[in-house]
């Protein structure tokens, strides 16, 4: 059985052509496109403003979405959400939402596992599987929105920090920021994006050069090649110098500031030395913001968090020679939602590691 299209990959204009091939007005096309990106329809049946033809001309041939959830987990706390969906061609992804104040951010998966392999990092162990379409990107992001809108709710920032490394699915990634920007239909703006590589230059190059309003966030974690490498094999392929300087000209030509994400491990990378030669990796660069997060405990990697107290030491340094940062707060670790450790296990040894407010 072959499957069907998955109509979330499709944008307005395909849709259009598809439903004016078919000889339908193309009205039609702008209640489909309303009813996909702003009433969160994801049955034709749902399309009660359509006649039963075109229900019929769509659920014959469209799947309407190709993700589904297999598992959902919720935090203690209840402010973290885990969903486990599973896709065509043994795909297994996760998302999370997280409820902060008045926060509501969807954590997003680019890709089903991670070729990159960071030591660190759940989804690294687990090894790469295949590339989400652009279709599959969106989908996650609906999915906490329509779930939100029964609660009269809605998101207000989407990371594409969960699974796989975004650059290097480079073009459904982009299409479906696109598609959540767009004004006519869930006009999510680019400002409440935010994206994050491991460091992919050519992929921060070829985004420097787009201009776009999307946030960006550079996975940092080491300030010395060696260390870098031994933490992030990619490290090998495009190394601090080159990260660098593509971070510098992304600064020049956006003037946009750069984050850089920074996993404190004990005793690895949360010391002077390693503050130091951070503070002189960056310190030319005018925009930037430096976040820190203790490591989320994973199996595969025997590294620990390091305390609030050396979290505090290590930021002080960067303050003190004027670099913004900020260190964050751990989420969802009871359910294994926190950064890195989305794997798509099902593991019942739960780390029990409390969340720590910091
Ligand atoms: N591939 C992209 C996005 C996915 S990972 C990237 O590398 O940026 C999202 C963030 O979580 C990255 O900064 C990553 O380095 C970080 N991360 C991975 N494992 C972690 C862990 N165990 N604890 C804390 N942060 C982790």
């Amino acid at each position: 059985m072959s499957i069907k299209p998955n109509i979330y990959d499709l944008n307005y204009e395909q849709i259009n052509e598809i439903i004016s091939s078919k000889g339908y007005p193309s009205y039609r096309t702008k209640q489909i496109w309303l009813g996909l990106y702003r009433s969160f329809w994801n049955t034709p049946d749902e399309f009660t403003n359509l006649p039963n033809n075109i229900k019929q001309f769509l659920e014959n041939n469209y799947s309407f979405g190709s993700l589904n959830q297999t598992d959902i987990h919720f935090s203690k706390d209840h402010q973290t959400t885990k969903i486990l969906f599973s896709g065509p061609n043994n795909a297994m992804l996760e998302s999370v939402l997280m409820r902060y104040t008045r926060r509501r951010t969807a954590c997003i998966s680019s890709q089903s596992g991670c070729a990159m392999r960071c030591v660190f990092c759940a989804t690294g162990q687990m090894g790469f599987n295949r590339n989400l379409s652009n279709g599959e990107i969106v989908e996650q992001v609906l999915y906490f929105a329509r779930h939100l809108n029964k609660e009269d709710d809605r998101l207000t920032n989407v990371v594409i920090m969960g699974m796989g490394e975004p650059f290097l699915n480079y073009k459904a990634t982009m299409t479906a920021i696109d598609r959540l920007n767009n004004p006519d239909g869930f006009n999510f703006g680019a400002r409440r994006i935010t994206i994050s590589t491991v460091g992919i230059v050519p992929g921060i190059q070829k985004f420097t050069s787009e201009k776009r309003q999307v946030n960006l966030s550079i996975s940092l974690h080491a300030a010395d090649n060696t260390l870098r490498s031994s933490l992030m094999p990619i490290n090998n392929k495009y190394p601090l110098q080159e990260l660098m300087k593509a971070c510098g000209d992304y600064i020049k030509h956006t003037r946009r500031r750069l984050s850089f994400e920074w996993a404190l491990i004990e005793n690895v990378n949360d010391g002077v030395a390693q503050a130091k030669k951070l503070v002189k990796l960056i310190k030319g660069l005018e925009l930037v913001h430096v976040n820190l997060i203790p490591l989320n405990p994973t199996h595969g990697y025997a590294g620990r968090g390091s305390s609030y107290e050396k979290a505090k030491s290590f930021s002080r340094i960067l303050e003190d020679n004027k670099i913004p940062v900020t260190i964050r707060i751990r989420r969802g670790l009871d359910i294994h939602a926190g950064c890195g450790q989305l794997a798509s296990s099902h593991s019942k040894d739960s780390l029990l590691v409390e969340e720590r407010k910091i």
